[in-house]
């Protein structure tokens, strides 16, 4: 018996199987899906493909010998990507649940900094301000770190509503709306010119605490912050010194070193931040099921699998 083992989420099990079961046994009729909600499989070595996901029961990748492709659930994957049992190839989920609601995260809370929303939520009673008026879109100009499945796609969407956006991303990029820089003078350039940073660079060995004091102090005087990308992203304190200086003057996080963020952390009380709870954007089964399918049907017909991660680089 040969077989696609879920090693997801317990609570999405009969979501996954709904969604894949037969499609899997029309891909090849002895293709089962095997769920390993007690973290026991019989015969790791009839295990082909294997759907991850860090909150499931799967952390030692060496009893399947035989399997050849790791699909990750999630489109992070530092959780894994180090992980020194994994000798199979790993797949990152693309799919396009994730792209759109990561859209409507970017977008909204680009527009709340963008329209000073806060400043007005906070304003007491009375306060009658006429002269705060927003620049137009096309004057703001928005920063994207990380231009790739989530970044590119979130500004284009930027770019189409009518920001002003450039991005940053390791490889030179040429994508349309979006005025792209790459290497080490392409982000002091990007940083130092925009109004509105976003994060959406994965976490690695590269990018681990990339905005530091010295990168606040190149945003220009009132310049926003949001991470939806990952909470090592930022130097913390760093952070929270340029936020009370005021020259950075607000941050929407919605990941954190530390998840949940402890109840005494700083971020909850400070005035000009708002913290979500990792609730960006999340897979959608009914996309990733399409993504699984045509990996695997990929991978039987020995074509090229997509979204592979590069292990050195660590994404
Ligand atoms: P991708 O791998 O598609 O894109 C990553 C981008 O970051 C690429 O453009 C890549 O450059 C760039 N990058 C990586 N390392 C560097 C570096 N050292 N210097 C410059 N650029 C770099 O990832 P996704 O877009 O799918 O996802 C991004 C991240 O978003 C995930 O890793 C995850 O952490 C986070 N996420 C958060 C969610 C939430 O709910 N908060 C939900 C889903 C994801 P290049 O194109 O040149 O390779």
């Amino acid at each position: 018996m040969t077989g696609v083992l879920y090693a997801g989420r317990s609570a999405q099990w009969e979501t996954y199987r709904g969604l894949l079961a037969e499609p899997l046994s029309a891909l090849r009729p002895d293709l089962s899906l095997i769920n390993m909600s007690d973290g026991q499989v019989s015969a790791p070595e009839d295990v082909e493909y294997i759907l991850y996901a860090p909150d499931g029961p799967l952390v030692d990748f060496a009893p399947f010998i035989n399997t050849k492709l790791v699909q990750s659930l999630w489109a992070g994957v530092e959780r894994v990507v180090g992980n020194p049992s994994l000798n199979q190839p790993l797949a990152r989920m693309v799919e396009d649940g994730l792209r759109l609601g990561m859209a409507d995260y970017v977008m909204g809370h680009v527009m709340r900094h963008h329209l000073d929303s806060d400043y007005f939520a906070q304003a007491a009673a009375g306060t009658w301000d006429p002269h705060r008026v927003p620049p137009l879109a096309r004057d703001r100009r928005v920063g994207i770190l990380g231009l790739g499945a989530l970044g590119g796609f979130v500004g284009q969407k930027l770019a189409q509503y009518g920001f002003n956006v450039a991005g940053w991303s390791r490889s030179a990029k040429n994508l349309t709306g979006i005025t792209s820089y790459h290497g080490d003078a392409g982000l002091d350039q990007l940083i130092r010119q925009s109004e509105i940073v976003v994060l959406l660079l994965p976490r690695t060995a590269a990018t681990e605490n990339i905005i530091d004091a010295a990168r606040l102090a190149q945003m220009p005087r009132g310049a926003a912050i949001i991470n939806p990308g990952r909470g090592q992203l930022i130097n913390d304190a760093d952070l929270l010194a340029a936020l009370n200086s005021g020259h950075i003057s607000g941050a929407t996080l919605d990941v954190f070193r530390t998840e949940p963020l402890p109840a005494q952390h700083p971020y909850w009380a400070h005035p000009n931040v708002l913290v979500t709870s990792h609730i960006a954007s999340v897979t959608r089964p009914e996309h990733a099921a399409e993504v699984i399918l045509d990996n695997i049907a990929r991978s039987l017909e020995g074509r090229e699998i997509l979204n592979l991660v590069d292990r050195d680089a660590g994404y």
